[in-house]
């Protein structure tokens, strides 16, 4: 990190929404030095017992923070691989195993960790430095202008207004709806649109369902079919048609089963907040019919679901520098949530944000900064959240052709890794090692090597300009 900058250069950042990348964005931005308020509408404890995925990119991130390595390894389970079972045979038709070596390469483990400690751990650490948390307090209304500090105001009508504001406020994004607006209002040439071909991206998906059942381990114990999954470190993967099981530990006392499909949601569908009293979806039952005993009696276990429905905006944007807004998390993209890197992607987002603004010096350049932010993310999270939707439609074809294809590709994972040669081994692991071997950290210094020459900044004889590649910020608007 950049030493913190002189405090007449502080600036106010209001993050609405404090979850994963809300609390990751406010403690590097304060980290920076920066004053940050962070709204959000729900209680400061979680009281959801339910579990993310932390794949090597997102670890990487988060052991940088004080007592994250430990809190990991004691509260979490370290993924050991993935095995593919055919959803109604259970027959095992794939594996991949995270080999020691690569993840020795790495230098950082996949981990499954219930998201209650982890967020604890977070809030505790924004705390600690001086993050302003506000919790119940539900943004209502957002107000911004072209070249005006950005405003917001709570359901009992508190304003807060800041220098930015961030939207990490999740799938319904108040802000994100205020910054399509802008950008429809302004008419926006220079549009990251332009990179999405047509949704192309999003594989025709318009709509992703996701139910996410807990169900605590000790409930296994008189079924020994079941304790075999408890007793096993790796993630199941179960594809069916059109809908994909997943199931995993998540620390010493939870197991998670998400059923996800994207097909669209129906009519009944519920898409609930994360509490515990949230009711359970009424046609899971029905999607895992052609199931395999073991789901269904997993899902017959479970104490809490939540089911969540995401709808890809038609519109992509993660920034409007002329009003000062940006969206970072489940806000910017629509990555499968309870696939493997809905969270990581918010993690990246938040600690590329605070990277970025490291280098704030002066209120001009925050345009310039947020188109940073822009050239470093986007096209990272709309790969991600392509090539995430990419796999759900490969994994889970009907049974034909193109599923005995497939089974055909994966077979070649169930060759002992020993006995398989260098190029398989390699192409096997090609897609897991790019995603895994990001460092958002490193992607941010990348862009300033080159950027900070084109950064604008007050010129010393005193006038007051700015100076610099572009004589303006307006040039990044
Ligand atoms: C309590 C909770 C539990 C979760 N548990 C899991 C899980 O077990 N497994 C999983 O895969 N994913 C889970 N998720 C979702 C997961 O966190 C995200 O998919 C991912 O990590 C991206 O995080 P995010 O910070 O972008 O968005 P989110 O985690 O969705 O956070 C958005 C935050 O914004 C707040 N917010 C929304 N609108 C407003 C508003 N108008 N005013 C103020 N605040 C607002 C919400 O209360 C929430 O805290 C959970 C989310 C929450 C909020």
């Amino acid at each position: 990190m950049s030493p913190a900058p002189p405090l007449d250069s502080r600036m106010r950042f209001i993050v609405v929404g404090g979850s994963v990348a809300g609390l990751c964005a406010a403690y590097t931005l304060r980290q920076s030095g920066h004053d940050v308020v962070v709204l959000d509408k729900r209680d400061e404890r979680v009281q959801t017992r339910a579990g993310i995925r932390v794949p090597p990119n997102m670890t990487r991130l988060l052991e940088t923070l004080p007592g994250m390595k430990t809190l990991l390894r004691e509260y979490g389970t370290e993924c050991e691989g993935m095995t593919f079972l055919e959803g109604e045979t259970s027959q095992i038709i794939g594996r991949m195993v995270f080999l020691d070596e690569a993840m020795a390469d790495l230098g950082c483990n996949f981990y499954m960790v219930p998201y209650d400690i982890l967020l604890k751990q977070l809030l505790h650490l924004c705390r600690q430095i001086g993050v302003q948390l506000k919790f119940r307090t539900e943004i209502a209304s957002v107000t911004v202008a072209f070249g005006q500090r950005p405003s917001v105001v709570s359901v009992w009508g508190e304003r807060f207004e800041g220098d930015v504001l961030i939207g990490a406020d999740g799938r319904d994004s108040i802000v994100r709806d205020t910054l399509t607006q802008q950008m429809e209002d302004s008419d926006d040439e220079n549009d990251d649109t332009d990179l999405l071909a047509e949704r192309e991206h999003s594989a025709g998906v318009s709509e992703i369902v996701v139910a996410s059942y807990s169900i605590n381990t000790s409930q296994f114990r008189d079924n020994p079919e079941l304790q075999k999954l408890v007793d096993s470190d790796e993630y199941m993967v179960w594809p069916g048609s059109h809908v994909l099981v997943l199931g995993h530990k998540c620390g010493p006392e939870l197991y998670i089963v998400t059923v996800t499909r994207v097909t669209g949601a129906t009519p009944t569908d519920i898409d609930s907040e994360w509490n515990p009293r949230a009711p359970f979806p009424r046609n899971t039952d029905a999607l895992v019919a052609e199931f395999e005993p073991r789901v269904k009696s997993l899902l017959k276990l479970a104490s809490h679901c939540h089911q969540t429905i995401q709808r890809i905006p038609a519109v992509r944007r993660i920034t409007h520098a002329p009003t000062s807004m940006v969206l970072i998390g489940d806000a910017a993209h629509t990555i499968t949530i309870g696939a493997t890197h809905n969270s990581s992607i918010a993690v990246e987002d938040g600690f590329a944000l605070g990277r970025i603004f490291s280098h704030l010096t002066e209120r001009d350049q925050i345009p310039y900064l947020l188109h940073g932010y822009r050239e470093v993310r986007f096209g990272r999270s709309m790969s991600t959240e392509a090539s995430e939707l990419g796999a759900f439609i490969v994994v889970t074809f009907p049974p034909g052709p193109a599923r005995d294809a497939r089974n055909e590709q994966l077979a070649y994972s169930l060759i002992n890794p020993d006995d398989m040669p260098d190029e398989l081994l390699a192409m096997t692991w090609a897609t897991y090692l790019v995603q895994f071997n990001y460092d958002a950290n490193e992607a941010v210094d990348e862009w300033w090597l080159m950027g900070k020459f084109n950064m604008p900044h007050r010129n010393t004889n005193g006038n007051g300009h700015t100076n610099g590649h572009s004589a303006h910020s307006s040039e990044y608007e």
